[in-house]
């Protein structure tokens, strides 16, 4: 049996990030097919840590690219070593996507409020035909 990974990372703001999950996930950029993903702390001076992108393809949700930003990542580096962190933050955006995200709700989501002007324009130019 393997040990529980330690997946401790740290935010500049102080704040302990345990496990991937406890990041919070701010879905208003949905429209430009992107997810940030901000510190759990609420006084964060730092707030937005990194971002998923995705893109669309035949009505399905296709993960494209996941990125912390350089502010949390150096600061990772320096607490950790650049080689630790860089592995630590990586499974991180890893599990994020793979496990914490909920990609159907997330789907729902962006086809409820952002295709929803395509299937209005329909509807509108259906009644001014008559
Ligand atoms: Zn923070």
């Amino acid at each position: 049996m393997s040990a529980i990974p330690n997946l401790k990372v740290q935010c500049p703001c102080g704040r302990i990030i345990n496990h991937p999950s406890e990041y919070k996930l701010l879905l208003l950029k949905l429209e430009m097919k992107e997810i940030d993903i901000l510190c759990p702390n609420d006084v964060c001076y730092l707030r937005e840590l990194g971002y998923v992108k995705f893109d669309i393809k035949d009505s399905k949700l296709i993960f494209k690219e996941a990125a912390f930003y350089p502010p949390f990542v150096t600061w990772n580096a320096s607490q950790f070593g650049s080689e630790k962190a860089a592995e630590l933050l990586k499974t991180h955006l890893r599990i994020l996507v793979s496990e914490v995200m909920d990609w159907p709700r997330i789907k729902e989501t962006y086809f409820r409020y952002y295709t929803s002007s395509g299937a209005r324009k329909e509807e509108g130019s259906e009644e001014s035909g008559t």
